[in-house]
Parts: structure tokens; C-alpha cells; sequence
């Protein structure tokens, strides 16, 4: 099987993570139809209005193809991804994916006008990798208000949640398709990669 990871191409910023993916020598291709999900060892879903995508989802019949792709493989959601990712979100009109055992609160910080800049350390960097901190745009961002156990917090801000994981699915309030930092892609196409060659050696 290619390594080929697909971005979620219904709304939203994904030609940004197409990008981020290429220039780590990735190939990408976009997902708007179910049978899509087939040629991918890995899934983004990106940034953009979760309400909306949450219907498109619905729309092209993405909804369980989704969740059954995350039985086998890596999906990473940023912002209205992560939204979508969740299992309890306080806007009724989304019908969360429930793939991460969380609780989000949309729009938490504000209004556009308080979206904001802030950098971080990352803390799963190797040794060949710079471990300069990682700028972390936030843009109308959801807050975790809640995290199960079975879910692991890799990155707080101000001691708030901003990047969890639990097993392959991967979810972050903030933006990192925006900067030119390629390293939170490559930590998720590095784990993406090593999930499918697990699956394939049994
Ligand atoms: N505020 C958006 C929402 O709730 C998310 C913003 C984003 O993805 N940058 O859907």
C-alpha cells in the first residue's frame, strides 16, 4: 500500500496541510468521497467551521467510513478537527465523530479579535530535530474542558489541554499547518507510518 495520507477536503484550511505533508515528502490525496479513505494509512481533519463540516460529513456519507478508518489508523484533528474528533461538544448542531473521549468547549477564548500567538516546547522531539518552541496559532480555538483517562494530554498551555492523544487519534487546538514548522507533521506521519507497517506485518 502507498504511504499516502489524505486530508479531509470538504471545508476548511486542507491545501495547508497538503502542503506542510509535501514538503516532508509526503504524498497527499484529498478525501470528499468514502472510497478515498482506502488509498490512505492516515487521516487529517483540518481547521475550518465545525459546524459546517460536521454537516458536509454527514452530506457525502463520511461519517461512519471515518470512524471505521480510525479502527486501523491515524487521524489527526486541528481545531475544528479536534471539535470533530470529540465525544461531548457543547454546540448541539455537530454530531461528534467520538473518537477522543473529550469534552470541547467551541469558541472558548472569544471572538475572532482574541485569537492569539504563543510559543511552546514540544515535548516529543528526537534528537535529529530542532527543540526550538513551536509557534502555536490559535484561531477561534475550542477549549478542552474535560479529558477521560484513556486520553493522554501531550501539550498544556497556561495548564489547559492543547494537543491529546489517545492510541492513534491525535487532536490539537491550534493551528500548526500555518507556520513552517514541519514537526508536529512529521510526529503524526512518523506514527502514522509505523501503524500501517504494524498492520502489515501481522
Ligand atoms: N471556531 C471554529 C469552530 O468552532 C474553529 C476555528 C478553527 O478551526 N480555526 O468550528
Amino acid at each position: 500500500m502507498h504511504q499516502t495520507i489524505g486530508v479531509l477536503a470538504l471545508q476548511g484550511d486542507f491545501e495547508k496541510h497538503e502542503q506542510m505533508l509535501h514538503q516532508i515528502g509526503v504524498k497527499t490525496i484529498q478525501v470528499r468521497k468514502p472510497h478515498a479513505l482506502n488509498e490512505c494509512v492516515g487521516l487529517i481533519i483540518p481547521g475550518g467551521e465545525s459546524t459546517t463540516l460536521s454537516k458536509l460529513i454527514q452530506l457525502y456519507d463520511l461519517y461512519h467510513p471515518i470512524q471505521s478508518f480510525a479502527k486501523k489508523y491515524v487521524i489527526m484533528g486541528t481545531c475544528a478537527g479536534l471539535i470533530l474528533l470529540g465525544t461531548d461538544i457543547d454546540d448541539q448542531r455537530i454530531v461528534p465523530l467520538k473518537l477522543l473521549n473529550i469534552s470541547i468547549s467551541r469558541n472558548a477564548y472569544g471572538r475572532q479579535i482574541d485569537s492569539f500567538v504563543t510559543y511552546l516546547n514540544l515535548p516529543f522531539i528526537d534528537q535529529t530535530q530542532s527543540n526550538d518552541p513551536f509557534k502555536c496559532i490559535f484561531i477561534r480555538a475550542p477549549q478542552i474542558t474535560h479529558v477521560e483517562s484513556n486520553v493522554h494530554v501531550i501539550m498544556t498551555n497556561n495548564s489547559q489541554p492543547i494537543m491529546v492523544q489517545s492510541h492513534n487519534i491525535l487532536g490539537i487546538t491550534f493551528h500548526p499547518e500555518l507556520t513552517d514548522d514541519t514537526r508536529i507533521h512529521q510526529f503524526f506521519v512518523d506514527r502514522a507510518f509505523v501503524l500501517n507497517n504494524e498492520i502489515n506485518s501481522r
